[in-house]
């Protein structure tokens, strides 16, 4: 009972030390840019791991869920929110949520924040922003295992607004392609659901780097739009507008597919019947291009 107790204790006292001596800073500061970056905890839940990021006992094992509850936890902006669990059993310091029982306060600047206000709302307004994005579209995750498919869940039909899925293709030359289309189109056994076009892998690589380049190309174009966002009311626009003002500040065209790049820039690339595809960057600027290769 005695070590219990003192576990608890040292528990808090490392991630209370940790915490104003900036090396637990500085994992939290990093997993609040990444996800920002279009990451989702799953796929950074591996760069920790790869790169043996240390969480609070200096272990390198992390939770996919454990980072989106520091995602929201207030207490990295410096606020805290008090009574937020109490003990109920002495003995076994079993602890509840507090439902009301205990009046909660809400603290602001509690303590020294790791996380800019700023940025903290940025991250809630993200965290809502992918979930209407799934809803909509029809999909569970954000972004799938990126590392091996870039596209996954970003690719949207122009028909029944649902994401596409990649298929590997088999040519009768033996090369393999990898084809993308709706994921309504199978739904049902047996029965031809939406009848949109399927796409080549290579045209939405093609369409992505077409279509970013020429925001680089024409910046002076956008930057009115960008500055104006600035002032927006939505921490988040602001926040795309500045980073597409820094990402095209004397940018080099892009030549090839950067998988990380892409998950800070794109939002989603729409495909429609008449081979159109309507690039959506995540700073809402929405780019066309035609597919003329088919
Ligand atoms: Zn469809």
């Amino acid at each position: 009972m005695k070590y219990y107790k003192s576990k608890i204790w040292r528990w808090q006292q490392k991630e209370k030390n940790q915490n104003h001596n900036g090396l637990a800073g500085s994992f939290v500061v990093r997993l609040y840019q990444e996800f920002l970056d279009g990451k989702t905890t799953d796929y950074i839940k591996r760069i920790f791991e790869k790169e043996g990021v240390r969480n609070w006992d200096g272990g390198t094992k992390w939770q996919a869920t454990t980072l989106m509850s520091m995602l929201e936890n207030e207490k990295y902006k410096g606020d805290a929110l008090l009574q937020k669990s109490y003990t109920v059993d002495f003995l076994t310091k079993k602890r509840t949520q507090n439902k009301g029982e205990i009046q909660m306060f809400y603290v602001e600047d509690d303590h020294d924040a790791i996380i800019s206000k700023r940025i903290w709302e940025c991250v809630q307004l993200e965290i809502k922003r992918r979930k209407k994005y799934l809803e909509e579209h029809g999909t569970n995750s954000y972004s799938h295992r990126p590392e091996s498919n870039s596209f996954a869940s970003k690719i949207i039909c122009g028909d029944c607004n649902k994401v596409f899925a990649r298929k590997g293709w088999r040519s009768s030359t033996g090369v393999d392609r990898k084809v993308w289309q709706c994921s309504e189109r199978y739904k049902v056994k047996g029965v031809m659901g939406c009848a949109n076009r399927h796409v080549e892998e290579e045209t939405l690589i093609k369409a992505y780097l077409m279509a970013w380049n020429a925001l680089v190309e024409n910046r002076e174009d956008f930057m009115e739009q960008w500055t104006e966002q600035l002032q927006s009311e939505n921490l988040l626009e602001g926040y795309r507008a500045e980073k597409f003002i820094e990402y095209t500040d004397g940018a080099e065209l892009l030549t090839e597919m950067d998988t990380d790049f892409m998950l800070k820039t794109l939002d989603h690339i729409k495909v429609f019947e008449d081979g159109t595809l309507l690039v959506v960057f995540l700073d809402g600027t929405e780019i066309e291009c035609k597919n003329e290769e088919e």
